[in-house]
């Protein structure tokens, strides 16, 4: 759905001293002005005293303030998922598998849709938040085929007595995204809970709060009976509103580790399940065996897609000594090529960083790591596009430092940005050795 219009629009003084004119018909579009809640099958809006600012990375513009979802807003999101989850809980397995095979085909339908609504809300360059929006698109097939398998275990007992046991659902399941993948948290969360017969109540991050919304316009036309999606919006607030409500039987949470270990406290008070997707520093290991084209591209994969806020990325890169040059060299090579650019435009390979208070965090670790003595080999520094429309956008050049020691604070704090740090390494056990050797443990990589 790509329109030619223009948009004219006076963006914050902050950033422009006069109206510019922006090509993205998607900032008027009902995705941004329509109430970004969702619950018992409708678009609703939120009423909490204290709001969150929507505001477009490529950009740097604010579209408009949403409301916090205060306890009422919670409570009645809550309460619809309660409610509808006696009925849904009994569908089949396959009649619900086939919700999610049909919730699958409109999200392929409605791709590009969503894909620059995605980038709109993110500052990803589009072809990325495609494979984003496809790949959900086959996450809803894959439960939506899982539903109907989920079984339980039969056991012959003594005397010709037996027992068998059932999988149940849980009841209302309450998900918190992060804010790197909006619709895959919604996805990924939501998919799975829903297969297996749990109602749910999304909260995206505050930073994305678009998409969350489409995804349950489309599991209400895919059938889905109202009430088993619902979302509401808000900053950690409305998050702990949520994850504390006495009707959740699940928080399913991605987001850091210092966010995810309250919600884990939170949990445990009332012996609530809960699974946490955390934060990284994980390590890619490049031996000098290793064909050198691949691990150079598996070292940008690993560190730069996304603008770097990933989790699983490998920002900690040690590569073995009598190969360090070579791979520096094509590396830098390689990363001078990518376009740092409009996320709307096909050619972009590095968008926008999410927020200006993000970038600047990023920029903070990269003159830390200066001071503690690493040198920076390429990029690192803000990008100021031609384009007065994305003068306000957070554009940075990727970064790769070298000279680092595994003691720097780059080396061992996630930084969930476009900085990859170089270590170079002489054997295996040592290289294992140090690999290991941190407090994170989501990923890991060998090019060998
Ligand atoms: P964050 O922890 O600041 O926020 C995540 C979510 O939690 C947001 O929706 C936020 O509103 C909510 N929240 C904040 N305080 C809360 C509270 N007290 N109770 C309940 N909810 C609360 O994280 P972020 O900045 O949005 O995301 C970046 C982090 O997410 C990084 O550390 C990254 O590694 C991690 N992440 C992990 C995975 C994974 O699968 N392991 C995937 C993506 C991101």
């Amino acid at each position: 759905m790509r329109r030619t219009l223009q948009t004219v629009l006076t963006v914050s003084a902050r950033h422009f001293s006069k109206s510019t004119v922006i090509d993205n018909p998607l900032l008027k579009s009902p995705q941004v002005t329509l109430p970004l809640n969702f619950v018992q099958g409708r678009r609703v809006d939120s009423h909490g005293s204290s709001s969150f600012p929507l505001i477009a990375p490529a950009y740097g513009m604010k579209l408009r303030d949403i409301a916090n979802s205060n306890e009422n807003d919670v409570d009645q999101a809550v309460k619809a998922a309660k409610t509808s989850f006696r009925a849904w809980s009994e569908w089949s397995g396959f009649d619900r598998g086939l919700v999610l095979k049909r919730a699958a085909a409109i999200i392929r339908k409605r791709a590009e849709e969503l894909a620059r609504t995605e980038v709109l809300d993110t500052g990803k360059p589009i072809w990325e938040a495609r494979v984003d929006i496809l790949g959900c698109a086959n996450t809803h097939d894959y439960y939506g085929g899982l539903a109907a398998n989920i079984t339980g275990d039969f056991l012959r007992l003594p005397g010709g007595s037996f027992a068998y046991t059932i999988r149940e659902p849980l009841g209302v399941v309450a998900a918190i995204g992060a804010w790197n993948y909006p619709f895959q948290m919604a996805s990924w969360k939501s998919a799975p809970a829903l297969a297996c017969g749990n109602t749910v109540v999304f909260k995206p991050s505050e930073s994305t709060p678009l998409t969350a919304v489409m995804l349950a316009e489309i599991f209400v036309e895919a059938g889905l009976p109202e009430g088993c999606f619902n979302v509401v919006q808000g900053d950690g607030k409305t998050g702990q509103l949520l994850s504390s409500h006495p009707h959740v039987a699940k928080v399913s949470f991605t987001g850091s580790v210092q966010t995810g270990s309250k919600i884990m406290a939170s949990c445990s008070k009332d012996v609530k399940h809960v699974t946490l997707e955390l934060g990284g520093k994980s390590p890619l290991i490049i031996f000098a065996d290793a064909d050198m084209e691949n691990a150079v591209k598996g070292a940008i994969l690993a560190n730069f897609t996304n603008q770097g806020q990933v989790c699983s990325n490998g920002t900690r890169v040690y590569v073995e000594e009598r190969v360090a040059d070579e791979f520096l060299s094509a590396l830098i090579d390689r990363v001078a090529q990518m376009k740092v650019g409009n996320p709307s435009h096909e050619e972009t390979t590095v968008g926008a960083t999410i927020s200006a208070d993000h970038a600047k965090r990023v920029l903070g670790y990269i003159d830390l790591a200066k001071k503690e003595g690493a040198t920076v080999a390429y990029g690192g520094e803000r990008v100021q596009l031609d384009d007065p429309s994305l003068a306000g956008g957070y554009y940075l050049r990727p970064c790769i430092l070298t000279a680092c020691r595994d003691n720097m604070t780059v080396v061992k704090e996630e930084i969930f940005g476009a900085v990859m740090s170089v270590l170079t390494f002489s054997s295996e056990d040592e290289v294992i050795t140090r690999a290991n050797d941190s407090e994170y443990g989501l990923a890991g990589g060998v090019f060998t």
